[in-house]
């Protein structure tokens, strides 16, 4: 082989075999987000449950579209596939809350579906998804999942007891909070009765404690920052009834790493597992602490 053929030769196996490599690096390399919710989940056991209870997660936005959506989706898929605590099926369509399809579930996950009221438009389709919770079953909200109901669908608002009115508590500040019961089955993952943490957190309107259990509120006296309440309580974390169905609703999920946030994820975790009565826990209203 004469020399400049023999370069020419090397040169494209080089480029043959670094391509060659690259592509094997890029189908081999995780997703990062999901390395990091693996690792969130390497501490959070395994769950047994009677009946493995049928969850539909519903993650569409009819408003403002959360990038930590997906993050949310690969989140509760791994959480199901670790702890076997539940069976989830993803959706992005309204047409799967029918009465008939809703037969196959004990549960449901709003993971950060905002405006709901825009998908749900005809009273068939809310009364499908309302009567299945007053019937006995579970509802979980996460976030922009309050980010709904009034004022066009406020039977939405009484279900899950708030509509977001704003979020004085911005997503890159690192905020106060309570932990208001921590005896609560849904609180065990919080090892101090105060802890502090980077989300959006929202004050509502629509909402009364009397309705509800708030689990974990934001001190708004020491966040530095006052929202609309008058006597500034903001539930962050709550639980409560809807007939004879259980409500549970959590504000965090803004953020991506709240979903590879280990005592985060097993709050979220206890209460799917509460909302479809695989967990015991009161849900009657508690009034608000004093400020500290
Ligand atoms: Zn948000």
């Amino acid at each position: 082989m004469e020399y400049d053929v023999f370069i020419k030769f090397c040169m494209f196996r080089n480029i043959t075999i670094l391509l060659c490599f690259g592509l094997t690096c890029l189908s081999a390399s995780p997703d990062p987000e999901l390395k990091k919710i693996e690792k969130a989940l390497q501490t959070v056991p395994p769950v047994k449950s009677q009946k493995v209870p049928q969850i539909l997660v519903y993650s569409k936005a009819s408003g403002f579209a959360h990038k930590s959506i997906p993050t949310g989706v690969k989140a509760l898929r791994a959480l199901a596939q670790k702890t076997g605590a539940f069976n989830p099926t993803f959706s992005q369509s309204v047409e799967d809350f029918s009465v008939e399809n809703l037969k196959e579930f004990d549960g449901l996950i709003f993971n950060n579906c905002t405006r709901v009221e825009k998908a749900f438009v005809t009273q068939k389709q809310r009364s499908a998804l309302l009567n299945f919770i007053r019937k006995g079953n579970g509802f979980v909200g996460f976030h922009g999942a309050s980010d709904a109901g009034m004022p066009k669908w406020q039977e939405y608002t009484n279900m899950i007891g708030g509509c977001f009115d704003g979020h004085p508590w911005n997503a890159g500040g690192t905020w106060p909070f309570r932990v208001e019961d921590p005896g609560h089955a849904l609180c065990k993952s919080f090892s101090a009765k105060t802890f502090r943490f980077s989300d959006e957190i929202y004050q509502y309107k629509g909402y009364d404690r009397k309705n509800l259990r708030v689990l974990i509120s934001l001190d708004a006296n020491k966040s530095g920052k006052s929202g609309k309440s008058p006597t500034q309580d903001y539930p962050v974390s709550w639980v409560k009834s809807y007939g004879k169905g259980r409500v549970f609703y959590s504000n965090f999920g803004h953020n991506k790493a709240t979903w590879w946030t280990p005592f985060l994820l097993e709050h979220f975790l206890a209460g799917i597992r509460w909302s479809v009565g695989e967990l015991d826990g009161l849900y009657d209203s508690l009034p608000q602490p004093p400020r500290l």
